[in-house]
């Protein structure tokens, strides 16, 4: 099933659940587009709403597929979790990020790289050592990164979740909970891992203008993230009304839309240029 979007690309959209013959032909794709290194690492910028700086950028997977045009990762990241591919897919996220973090300090420019893990990366147990591998074989630090994991991958086995999160996080790495509101979350859970970050689902950063119940909701999030000690993130900006909003409500850093859309990462650099002007 292919549907036309908004910007003429097609969406290609498997019907994973169709026939197992069809998962079966997207996983082999799927290895196929990390042979033919079809996959294409986009960063969307964070800013401080502070003082309007890009501290950060977080890292976004983009299938370049040769017939289909962009495939967007809602697309395959659910299939790939179920197929254990995205362990693969995260170890060429995480060497695809060490390296642009590696040209970029070359350039004078230092932020912070978000990357998005799940709960099959959780599973493993060598992952803390393999990210160490990485890090070492570009010259970056654990400190440059921060790691972004949802609810639901930490609820899904919390023991073993727990353990390697500690363990990454002992090695200088950032944690950040993302879609934060959305999953089973047990606060007194959160309250023992080592988090450094709250991230704000943006389904109640994009309904704030309309929907004061969003805006309460997002309110109380800045709050107990503050009372937690925890730096708090809003995704899903895409006006200047909902970032003001956001500000006045102590909110540290926005992302979205309105500060820029993800972009290749070799676009990052002359795109800075234009935002500090
Ligand atoms: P996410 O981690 O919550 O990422 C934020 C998503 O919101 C991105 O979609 C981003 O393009 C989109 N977004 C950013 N600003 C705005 C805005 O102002 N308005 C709206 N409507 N959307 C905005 P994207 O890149 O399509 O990724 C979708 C999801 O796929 C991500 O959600 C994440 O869960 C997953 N994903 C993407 N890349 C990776 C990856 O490398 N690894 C893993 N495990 N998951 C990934
Ligand atoms: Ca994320
Ligand atoms: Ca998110
Ligand atoms: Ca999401």
């Amino acid at each position: 099933a292919a549907k036309q979007a908004k910007n003429g690309a097609v969406i290609y959209a498997p019907d994973i659940d169709k026939s197992s013959q069809q998962s079966l032909s997207l996983l082999s794709e799927m290895r196929t587009a990390l042979e033919r290194n079809d996959f294409r690492l986009y960063v969307q910028p964070k800013v401080s709403l502070t003082n309007g700086e890009v501290v950060a950028v977080e890292a976004l997977v983009r299938w370049l597929h040769p017939e289909r045009n962009f495939i967007y990762p809602d697309q395959f990241i659910p299939f790939a979790e179920q197929t254990g591919f995205i362990r693969q897919l995260t170890h060429w996220m995480m060497n695809a990020s060490a390296q642009a973090c590696r040209e970029w300090k070359n350039a004078g420019i230092h932020l912070k790289i978000s990357v998005n893990i799940s709960t099959r990366d959780l599973m493993d147990q060598e992952l803390p050592e393999k990210f160490a591998n990485i890090l070492s074989l570009h010259q970056v630090q654990a400190a440059d990164f921060c790691l972004e994991i949802t609810e639901s991958a930490i609820m899904d086995d919390p023991v073993r979740a727990h353990l390697t999160l500690d363990k990454l996080h002992a090695m200088g790495m950032e944690l950040s909970i993302d879609d934060f509101g959305t999953g089973y979350s047990s606060l007194a859970y959160l309250k023992r891992l080592p988090v450094n970050e709250l991230k704000i689902d943006k389904s109640f950063v994009l309904k704030m203008e309309q929907d004061i119940d969003d805006t309460k909701i997002v309110k109380s999030t800045i709050d107990l993230g503050h009372n937690m000690g925890l730096r708090v993130v809003a995704e899903g900006i895409e006006n200047a009304k909902v970032m003001n909003l956001l500000k006045e409500l102590g909110c540290d850093q926005g992302q979205g839309y309105h500060i820029s859309r993800p972009m290749p990462a070799s676009e990052l650099q002359p795109w800075l240029l234009t935002w500090s002007q």
